[in-house]
């Protein structure tokens, strides 16, 4: 047996994730020493409460509450608390003792990723994140290492498994977002309190996390515009489906090439649910599986798909980054530091130009229609395609047609404005949805 130096590992956390990821440490120990270089012991985990319960079978001595103790003299520190405080003064003091850093934190990262990362680099520490993206799914090391020589142009991705698992279920069996929303929580697909979830922060969160990362940029969480799914109903999810679409929850991160109003390249950001063609690959991402998919300019297109959460899975992830760190700690040097030198500006949504679906309920008289064209010709809206069904509407007592409408690209801006226009124009009755279609 090889007599492997010893590196110190300190675990900050034993929840759905932590208890995982120390079980396979102790369970797997041999074997990732020979992977690592080096033998990982771990040392100590913090958590809050002792006698709590825990998912797997952890030797006692090693839990402590005293998480600043555990901290002193290790080597790689891995964070599995969750939440801003006091997780990310934990890491700090982590970076400053010398080790380097696991975490699986997004809330943390893409709120105050710049403070850690700058910390880290001024002592010449690693962050490692591989978690804090899409769960297992490895993403961070492909867009930060295996596309660093080329051009990302576009990542749009279903990154909130609780939501996909909500929309696929009201397309696939023509359920209320309402009941599924309970049978998730039920399941323990979604928290008591699913705000993170259905209103997009924690898609909006993991967004930040891969723009950055894909466009060199440091991405304020605010400069993100994010829409949630509470809004979708099954009139929508049966229109998309009529129309060959399926309604998805989607982070995208886009480059965009200069035009009339900024004379060099910049990025948008943003989460919202839209409407994609069931022959794209994302479409086919069902139950709370998450997918990213990545536009390069040399590669082409890349999809990575798989377990977006889940203790066991998510510990894949985290102990992929503990061989990293413990190679790197044997390796010595500094740490490879996080690449922001490109700063493109972000633009504003309004200035974000995608196809849509626009859906009316209007007056079913002659001429209606040419006023509706009118307002979206004049608006710079064109139109692809309509389709006209007349409806039974027993509220309005008088003859409605729906209005289906898919237009070609325009500005998220005069979208808005011509919709505000449509709906005051006397001949529409209900702007039924406005929905963007993502996805060429
Ligand atoms: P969790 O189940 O809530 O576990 C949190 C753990 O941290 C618990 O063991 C808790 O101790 C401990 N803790 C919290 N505050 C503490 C404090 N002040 N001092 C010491 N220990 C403290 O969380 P999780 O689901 O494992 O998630 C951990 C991280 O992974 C989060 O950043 C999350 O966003 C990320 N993540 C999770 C998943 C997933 O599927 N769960 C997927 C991807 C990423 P007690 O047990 O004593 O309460």
């Amino acid at each position: 047996m090889i007599d492997y130096r010893r590196l110190r590992v300190a675990l900050l956390g034993a929840g759905a994730v932590g208890s995982q990821v120390a079980a396979l440490l102790l369970k797997h120990g041999d074997e990732l020493a020979d992977r690592a270089g080096a033998a990982l012991e771990l040392v100590g985990i913090a958590v809050r409460d002792l006698d709590a319960p825990r998912e797997t079978d952890l030797p006692r001595e090693l839990f402590t509450t005293d998480a600043e103790s555990l901290i002193v003299g290790a080597d790689i520190v891995i964070e599995l608390m969750g939440g801003i405080e006091p997780a990310k003064t934990y890491l700090l003091q982590a970076i400053n003792s010398g080790a380097d850093i696991v975490t699986a934190n997004k809330a943390l990262l893409a709120t105050h990723g710049p403070e850690i990362f700058d910390a880290a680099d001024q002592v010449g520490a690693q962050v490692y994140y591989e978690a804090a993206a899409a769960g297992a799914i490895p993403i961070i090391r492909p867009l930060r290492d295996s596309l660093a020589g080329d051009r990302v142009q576009r990542i749009m991705g279903i990154v909130n498994g609780t939501t996909n698992y909500i929309l696929d279920r009201m397309d696939t069996e023509g359920a209320d977002f309402a009941d599924v929303l309970a049978q998730a929580q039920a399941l323990g697909y979604a928290e008591s309190d699913p705000t993170a979830d259905v209103e997009g922060y924690d898609a909006a969160q993991k967004a930040a996390i891969l723009a950055s990362l894909a466009f060199h940029t440091t991405i304020p969480l605010d400069a993100v515009h994010r829409e949630g799914i509470t809004s979708i109903d099954k009139a929508m999810i049966d229109s998309a489906r009529h129309a060959g679409h399926v309604i998805k929850l989607l982070a995208v991160c886009e480059r965009l090439a200069a035009d009339a109003d900024a004379d060099s390249e910049s990025i948008s950001v943003r989460v919202y649910p839209a409407l994609i063609h069931r022959d794209h690959p994302l479409a086919s991402v069902h139950g709370a599986n998450n997918a990213v998919f990545v536009e390069a300019e040399a590669a082409g297109n890349l999809m990575f798909y798989g377990a977006g959460a889940g203790g066991v899975q998510t510990a894949s992830a985290v102990l992929g980054d503990v061989v990293s760190a413990a190679r790197r700690h044997i390796a010595g040097g500094v740490g490879v530091g996080e690449s922001t030198r490109a700063n493109l500006p972000i633009v504003p949504i309004g200035r974000v130009t995608t196809r849509y679906q626009i859906t009316l309920e209007v007056d079913d008289q002659p001429g209606v229609l040419a006023t509706v064209a009118g307002i979206l010709s004049d608006g710079r809206v064109s139109i692809a395609t309509v389709e006209q069904t007349v409806i039974d509407h027993p509220d309005l007592g008088v003859p409605v047609a729906r209005l289906v409408i898919g237009t070609h690209k325009a500005r998220e801006q005069d979208l808005s404005d011509t919709v505000d226009r449509l709906a005051a124009s006397g001949v529409v009755e209900r702007v039924v949805s406005v929905l963007r279609v993502e996805g060429d």
